[in-house]
C-alpha cells in the first residue's frame, strides 16, 4: 500500500510506455506486496506510439519480438502499425489494473538518494504548474531514450527563404494537406523509408532527399509462419515459437553482418536491384559508406518504398543541400528540387534518465562517467534500473528481462532483509567503451553523455538475448560485483511501513 501522507511507494516507475507498462505488469505479477505508481509527464500513456502520429507510422521490428513475452500479439500484421501497437499497450495496461497506476502530467525532474535513508526523493512538475514530491525505495527509469519536448534539426541556409510549409515528424500537424503536392523528405533512417511510401500514395511527387544511403532491406509484412500456425495450436505457443523464430533470424543476419560485412552488403544490394530493376542506380542511392549493422537496418514491409519507386511516385536523391530557396531546395550539384512541403526526418535528440537531474548522496551524478551494469543499472547508483532494449533486435526483448530481473532483484533483498543494492566497478584498469556502439547520427551527436561499458560481464553488453535470457533469469543475483547494504534509518521506515500495511 502506498503511503498517502508522503507520496512513498515501494516502486517508483518512470514513463508510461511500452516499457513502463510492461515493468509494471512484471512487478505487480512477482513482487505482488510492493507498492508502485507510474509517473508520466505527457497526458496519455504509449509513449513513442502515442506520440508519432506521422503518415504511415510503424513499427520496423516484427511484433512477435516487440510485443511482451507475457500477451500475444495476435494481429496478421508482424510489421504494425503505429495505432495498432498503441491499442495494444492500453489493452496490456487495462487487462492488468495497470492503467489505474498511472499518474498523468507528472513529469519527474530531479531524483535525490539518501543512503541512510535508503530511498529516492523525487521531485516532480505537476500539470498545474505545481511541485510534488514522492518518495521511493527503487526507481525504474522507463524513461526510452529521446527527447519529447523536439527532434533533432539541424540547421540549413536559407530555411526563412522557402515559402511552404516545413515539418518535423515528430511534431507532425494534424491538418496537413499534401494531397496532390510537391513533397521532399530529408533523411535516410527508419522515419524517411516509412513517410515516403506513405505520403507518395496521395502526393503530387516526393523527393527522398538523403546525404548518404541506409541500408534497406523489404521484409514480407504478415508472419507466415505465424499465420500458419493460427488456430491450430494455442496461440501461447504459437507466439512463443515465432518469436524465437524470428529472435534467431534477427540474430543470425546481425552476426552475419558482423563477420562477414561484404557478403551481406552484396546480398542486400542484389534485393535491392532485383526489387528496383536492372538499370536502377542501387550504388548510388542504396549502398551506404557503412558497414550492414553498424547502424539499424532500415527494414521495409513488402518492399513498399521500391515499389512507389518503380511506380514514379518516389525520387531518390542522393547530394547534399547547398541551400534552401523560396520554393524548394538548391542542391550542392546545382540541381533544384521543387517542393510546397519540406519534412525533415532527421532524427531524434538522445536523453537518457528522462532528463532528470540525479544525486547520490548530495553529490551530482554524471551518467557520462558510469559504467553500465548488466545494460540496465549504473556504478554507484544505489536502487536504481533503467529500461533499454536493444540496438540490434527489438527493445521489449530487453525491457522484459530487464523488468524480470528487478523483480528478481527485489524479492531476493527482501528475503535478506537488505535495502540497498548498488553495482560496483572496481577494476580501474577495465578498458571502457560507449555503452551503444552504432555509428548513427543521433548516437554519435550523444556519445559524450552516454555511459560507458566495459569490457567482460555484467559490465559488456553483448546484444543478445539468448545469452541475456540465461544471465537475467538464472545467473546468482549476488553476483559478487553487486554490493547489498541497509540503511541506517531503512529499518524503521520499513517498520513503519509494515505497521502501515497491516
Ligand atoms: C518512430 C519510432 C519507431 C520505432 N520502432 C521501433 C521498432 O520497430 N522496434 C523497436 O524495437 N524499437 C522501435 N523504436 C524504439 C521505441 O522507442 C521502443 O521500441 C519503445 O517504444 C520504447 O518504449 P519505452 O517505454 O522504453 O520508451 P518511450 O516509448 O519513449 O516512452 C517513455 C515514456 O516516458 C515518459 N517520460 C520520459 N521522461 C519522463 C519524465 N522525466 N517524467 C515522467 N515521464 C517521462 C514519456 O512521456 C513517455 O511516455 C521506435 C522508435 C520510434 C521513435
Amino acid at each position: 500500500m502506498p503511503d498517502s501522507a508522503t507520496n512513498h511507494f515501494d516502486v517508483l516507475i518512470i514513463g508510461a510506455g511500452l516499457s513502463g507498462i510492461g515493468a509494471a505488469y512484471h512487478l505487480q505479477t512477482a513482487c505482488p506486496k510492493k507498492s508502485y505508481a507510474i509517473l508520466e509527464g505527457r497526458n496519455a500513456m504509449g509513449g513513442t506510439w502515442d506520440l508519432f502520429r506521422y503518415p504511415g507510422v510503424r513499427s520496423d521490428s516484427d511484433m512477435y519480438t516487440l510485443g511482451y513475452r507475457f500477451r500475444p500479439w495476435r494481429d496478421a500484421k508482424a510489421i504494425a502499425d503505429g495505432p495498432s501497437i498503441l491499442q495494444y499497450i492500453r489493452e496490456t495496461a487495462a487487462e492488468y489494473g495497470i492503467d489505474r497506476k498511472i499518474r498523468y502530467r507528472q513529469r519527474a525532474k530531479t531524483a535525490s538518494w539518501s543512503s541512510v535513508d535508503a530511498r529516492w526523493t523525487v521531485e516532480v512538475a505537476a500539470f498545474d504548474g505545481s511541485t510534488q514530491l514522492f518518495t521511493c525505495s527503487f526507481l525504474y527509469m522507463c524513461s526510452g531514450y529521446y527527447s519529447y519536448s523536439e527532434g533533432y534539426m539541424p540547421g540549413w541556409p536559407g530555411m526563412d527563404r522557402f515559402t511552404g510549409k516545413i515539418v518535423h515528424p515528430q511534431k507532425w500537424p494534424e491538418d496537413l494537406d499534401y494531397k496532390n503536392k510537391r513533397v521532399i523528405v530529408i533523411g535516410s533512417g527508419a522515419t524517411s523509408v516509412t513517410l515516403v511510401p506513405a505520403m507518395a500514395e496521395t502526393a503530387g511527387h516526393v523527393y527522398m532527399l538523403q546525404r548518404s544511403p541506409s541500408y534497406i532491406l523489404s521484409l514480407p509484412s504478415e508472419d507466415m509462419v505465424a499465420n500458419f500456425l493460427r488456430g491450430k495450436i494455442p496461440a501461447r505457443l504459437a507466439y512463443t515459437i515465432v518469436r524465437w523464430k524470428n529472435v534467431l533470424i534477427s540474430w543470425f543476419l546481425f552476426h552475419r553482418s558482423r563477420t562477414n560485412p561484404e557478403k551481406m552488403k552484396q546480398w542486400m544490394m542484389e534485393l535491392a536491384q532485383n526489387a528496383l530493376g536492372q538499370n536502377y542506380d542501387v550504388a548510388r542511392h542504396f549502398s551506404p559508406r557503412y558497414n550492414p549493422w553498424d547502424q539499424r537496418l532500415c527494414l521495409i514491409p513488402d518492399g513498399d518504398l521500391f515499389r512507389s519507386i518503380r511506380a514514379g511516385k518516389v525520387s531518390m536523391v542522393t547530394d547534399e543541400i547547398d541551400t534552401f530557396i523560396e520554393n524548394g531546395i538548391r542542391l550542392r550539384s546545382g540541381q533544384e528540387l521543387a517542393a510546397d512541403i519540406i519534412v525533415t526526418a532527421t532524427g531524434l535528440k538522445l536523453q537518457l534518465l528522462g532528463g532528470m537531474n540525479v544525486c547520490v548522496d548530495g553529490a551530482p551524478f554524471q551518467l557520462s562517467r558510469a559504467m553500465t551494469y548488466k545494460g540496465m543499472m549504473y556504478s554507484d547508483v544505489p536502487n536504481l534500473a533503467t529500461s533499454f532494449g536493444y540496438t540490434n533486435a527489438s527493445w521489449t526483448l530487453k525491457s522484459d528481462l530487464t523488468a524480470e530481473y528487478v523483480c528478481r532483484l527485489l524479492n531476493y533483498m527482501d528475503a535478506h532483509d537488505y535495502t540497498t543494492c548498488t553495482p560496483r566497478q572496481r577494476d580501474a584498469s577495465m578498458p571502457k567503451a560507449p555503452a551503444v556502439d552504432l555509428t548513427s547520427g543521433y548516437i554519435q551527436r550523444a556519445l559524450k553523455e552516454l555511459p560507458k561499458q566495459g569490457s567482460q560481464r555484467p559490465w559488456r553488453l553483448h546484444q543478445n538475448y539468448a545469452l541475456d535470457l540465461l544471465e537475467f533469469r538464472f545467473a546468482r543475483v549476488d553476483d559478487g560485483v553487486i554490493e547489498f547494504s541497509r540503511g541506517k534509518n531503512a529499518a524503521s521506515h520499513s517498520e513503519a511501513e509494515v505497521a502501515a500495511r497491516a
